[in-house]
């Protein structure tokens, strides 16, 4: 779960990457990284943290030059470490190469074990370190034909961005699972995972990058090459659901009215005799505003979330009642005292969420509490670039819905079925991977 951006061609290339990455800073909060070119060599920096608080006008100076990429990665249940974050860049016989990675390889340490038996060093535990290494060993002349060649070797998710001394290059794997947009700022190329970025900096979108689609942007102009055969589509389904932002317009949709009408879809599908329907803030409020207008139910907002919680806080010695909750939400008590309610959220992963939401919605005096999530039962985990805890951890790997209601101790418990969100993205129903909810993974050549 990381947000990539590029621009390729203006004076302010570093500056706006920061930008770019601030509006992208939803898809990762671990660490933040911009690397520049003068044109002669490359600039980087790299940090643990978030976007704002790691540059400042300063380390913007020290990023000279007209093209830059960056990137903002999500922190993941392994170590979080300062020399996993991106971009990566290397120094090889052909230059110098950053590259920033949005995805995950399948196949990437049967290729590391591969490299390393034939002496190659690797710097990182990073399965994107494995492209830099099968680019640097590629036959190829140009950049756009190593880079061919690397990316027809590694299996998995990947939205790329590769910056040298003189060209930039935007990938997109052919199954296409995680989103790349393409866009113009005053004539400059500008790349990004997401359509939010562009509209901070003021960048029009021009088109999604195509799936199998690299895209080599130097001083000549743009030039698109589709190498790899045409695959099915398993654009990750999850980005609608919960990870994208909803004002951005990626998978040939917008996110927002997708993630609404999965709350129109769950309303027909599990209406509730309830007194009012109370969103989950921040990811479940387009859902809600679907279901309550489906069901002419009134939508209040029952629970306020704060905004401003830090990675850390301290808590006092004594230990208070679902404190890690408290300091994210809390209800809006003289609301909810002996009324029916209805709350709706996008997803339940291990349900410790619910479960605290619950109990903190009826000791504020709710008398029923019926759970509406706004998607299936997330069953097994995500190989290709969602952050899922392992499938032990998922509750729905192991538990059917009436028992995980009871383990929330909600009045009802109802997810949108698996047809409820294939409707959702009706038409295009089969480009989209539902393996969160099925188990049934892509297969690659290596199995
Ligand atoms: P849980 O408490 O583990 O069931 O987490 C469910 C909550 O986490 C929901 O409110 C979701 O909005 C949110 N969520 C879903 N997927 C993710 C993810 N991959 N990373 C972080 N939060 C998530």
């Amino acid at each position: 779960m990381c947000g990539i951006f590029g621009i390729y061609g203006h004076p302010e290339a570093s500056n706006h990457t920061y930008l770019g990455l601030y509006a992208l800073q939803h898809r990762g909060q671990e660490s933040a990284g911009i690397v520049s070119s003068d044109g002669i060599r490359l600039h980087h920096f790299r940090q643990m943290g978030l976007v704002s608080e790691i540059f400042t006008r300063e380390t913007l100076k020290r990023l000279p030059g007209r093209s830059a990429i960056g990137h903002v990665r999500y922190s993941t249940a392994g170590e979080s470490d300062l020399k996993n974050a991106q971009p990566f860049v290397v120094n090889y016989s052909r230059g110098a190469l950053a590259i920033a990675h949005n995805g995950n390889l399948t196949n990437a340490s049967l290729i590391r074990n591969r490299l390393e038996s034939g002496g190659s060093i690797f710097q990182s535990s990073m399965d994107t370190e494995v492209i830099v290494h099968l680019i640097a060993h590629a036959q190829g002349k140009t950049l756009i034909e190593r880079t061919i060649e690397a990316l027809s070797q590694v299996d998995g998710a990947y939205s790329l961005l590769f910056l040298t001394e003189v060209e930039m290059v935007a990938a997109r794997d052919p199954l296409g699972f995680r989103p790349l947009v393409l866009g113009t700022y005053k004539g400059s190329p500008v790349v990004a995972s997401e359509t939010c970025a562009f509209d901070l900096i003021g960048a029009r979108f021009e088109r999604e990058i195509e799936p199998g689609e690299i895209l080599l942007i130097n001083e000549k102009g743009m030039k698109s090459f589709k190498p790899f055969p045409r695959r099915r589509l398993h654009q990750c389904i999850f980005e609608f659901i919960y990870f994208a932002r909803p004002d951005s317009f990626i998978f040939r949709h917008n996110v927002y009215e997708v993630r609404r009408s999965l709350g129109v879809r769950l309303s027909k599908e599990s209406a509730v005799k309830v007194d009012m329907v109370i969103p989950v803030p921040d990811s479940g409020l387009p859902a809600t505003l679907g279901f309550a207008a489906q069901s002419g139910l009134p939508l209040e907002l029952g629970l306020i979330r704060n905004h401003y919680v830090g990675r850390t806080f301290i808590e006092p010695e004594e230990r208070i009642r679902h404190f890690g909750v408290k300091i994210k939400l809390n209800p809006v008590k003289e609301l909810l005292a002996g009324r029916r309610i209805a709350i709706v959220d996008d997803s339940i992963v291990r349900a410790t969420t619910s479960r605290k939401i619950v109990k903190m919605l009826r000791n504020a005096g709710a008398k029923e509490v019926h759970v509406r999530i706004s998607s299936p039962p997330i069953t097994d985990p995500c190989f290709f670039g969602i952050d899922t805890p392992r499938k032990s951890e998922l509750i729905a790997s192991s538990y059917q819905v009436e028992e995980i209601r009871r383990f929330i101790h909600a009045t009802s418990l109802c997810y949108l079925s698996l047809d409820g969100l294939r409707e959702c993205v009706k038409g295009e129903e089969e480009n989209f991977c539902y393996a969160c909810f099925t188990g049934d993974y892509p297969a690659f050549s290596d199995g």
